[in-house]
């Protein structure tokens, strides 16, 4: 079975950090690693960020425009000169590529999801590079992606790569800022969920180099991948070539272990691309029952419902403090739940008048929170 490799490279690599032109020389380094690659007969998807770069370059903007539909304006100029520039590169190498623009409501729908599922097989198969990015002129505020950090892991989760590389401004991840701390020490290797754990609640604090947005959301979009059982690697962008060392087995970087891909692909599509748009609150007996025995959720577990929903959305499911333990697919809107809460399931077709779902969050519509 041939590898998949997926490669996110971040605005930061495409365009010099002062000017924001192209950075032509590391673009080239990029097209030229990834179709030996495809030479080695590796699939390959590389999502790449610089539409809104590369766009206020274009329009000799000094800074990216602060209100949204500039933004999207500016990123519609940009993608179509990113993906000229791909297409040039790579078609000198005789490497076919394509385009392909997501925005997150569309990995939301499971008709959708699996609709781009299939479309990048097909390209896969090919021996096509798709390129992606998100479809900044579409996408809404409220579910942007806004980095591509978190989409490339839930690209990398959806195909089933085998790896995922993060490539970004620094050489890998320290347990401290090396610039303000001599006892910064390199981390190279994050092996358990635990030690992920531990770098992300740093990474939450500020003053430390973990603070800053771009860290957090690599090590969001590790948790993602390597949950999904990808092994994630966070590398220099400006040394695209590093890839071929990494994969001959080189410690460079920051690499994170793969963990066992478990779940089925549904169960990874609830967990990682669906957004929560309610919260339900479970007393101890049904928390007990899902997290223990993988039961599924009934009427009577519930004590608190949160959030305004329709039936068939994501819920969270928690606690009695409100820390989530699962999140599933809902059998009630948010309106019924409210008058159907703390009842036994029998006694739900008296009180709504109708009968629907004896469970409202059935198991196999269920993951618990990885
Ligand atoms: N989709 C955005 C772009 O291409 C990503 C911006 C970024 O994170 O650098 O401009």
């Amino acid at each position: 079975m041939p590898q998949t490799i997926v490669v996110k490279i971040g605005t930061s690599s495409v365009t010099q950090p002062q000017t924001a032109s192209l950075a032509i020389a590391n673009i080239a380094a990029l097209a030229e690693t990834l179709t030996e690659l495809r030479m080695q007969e590796m699939r390959v998807i590389l999502v790449s960020s610089g539409a809104t770069g590369v766009g206020c370059e274009r329009l000799n903007l000094k800074e990216r425009p602060r209100t949204i539909s500039l933004n999207q304006a500016v990123a519609a100029v940009g993608q179509g000169r990113l993906i000229r520039i791909y297409d040039d590169l790579f078609s000198t190498l005789r490497q076919p590529i394509a385009q392909v623009l997501l925005t997150r409501q569309e990995l939301i729908q499971r008709t959708s999801y699996v609709n781009i599922y299939n479309t990048f097989q097909s390209l896969l198969d090919l021996g096509v590079i798709p390129i992606v990015n998100e479809n900044d002129t579409v996408a809404v505020e409220e579910l942007n992606f806004g980095d591509n950090d978190t989409m490339s892991a839930l690209v990398a989760s959806l195909v089933e790569a085998d790896y995922l590389f993060l490539l970004t401004d620094v050489d890998r991840l320290y347990s401290a800022d090396p610039r303000e701390n001599p006892e910064a020490q390199p981390i190279k290797k994050v092996v358990t969920r635990e030690e992920l754990e531990e770098l992300q609640s740093k990474a939450g604090k500020s003053g430390s180099q973990w603070g800053t947005g771009g860290m957090v959301t690599k090590l969001d979009a590790a948790r993602i991948a390597t949950g999904a059982g990808v092994k994630t690697i966070i590398t220099n962008g400006r040394r695209p070539q590093d890839i071929h060392q990494i994969l001959a087995g080189e410690p460079i970087g920051t690499q994170f272990e793969a963990q066992p891909r478990g779940e089925n692909a549904r169960k990874r599509w609830i967990a990682y691309s669906l957004v929560p748009v309610g919260k339900l609150y479970l007393d101890d007996g049904a928390v007990k029952a899902i997290r223990d025995r993988g039961k599924s959720l009934l009427a009577a577990g519930i004590t608190k419902v949160e959030g305004d929903f329709q039936a068939g959305e994501a819920v969270a499911l928690c606690d009695t403090e409100g820390k989530e333990i699962a999140r599933g697919l809902v059998s009630y809107s948010s309106s019924e739940l409210q008058q159907i809460q703390g009842y036994q399931s029998q006694e739900i077709p008296t009180i709504l008048g109708y009968a629907t779902a004896e469970t409202v969050v059935h198991r196999d519509d269920m993951v618990s929170v990885l």
